[in-house]
């Protein structure tokens, strides 16, 4: 019998964008740096940059 367990697909992190809260899929353009990715789009940056200044 062979354990074969290829059921697991590499699974690419992801997190939730820190505006709306979606979660943003991993992506290849972002491989430098994910660790600073906050936003799922460049809407959102701006949107979070408008609130930060806003108050
Ligand atoms: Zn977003």
């Amino acid at each position: 019998m062979t354990s074969a367990f290829k059921g697991n697909k590499s699974t690419l992190p992801s997190k939730p964008c820190v505006v709306c809260g979606r979660p943003m899929a991993w992506r290849k353009a972002w491989a430098r740096d994910w660790e600073h990715v906050k936003y799922c789009s460049e809407r959102c940056r701006r949107a979070a940059k408008t609130e930060d200044s806003h108050a």
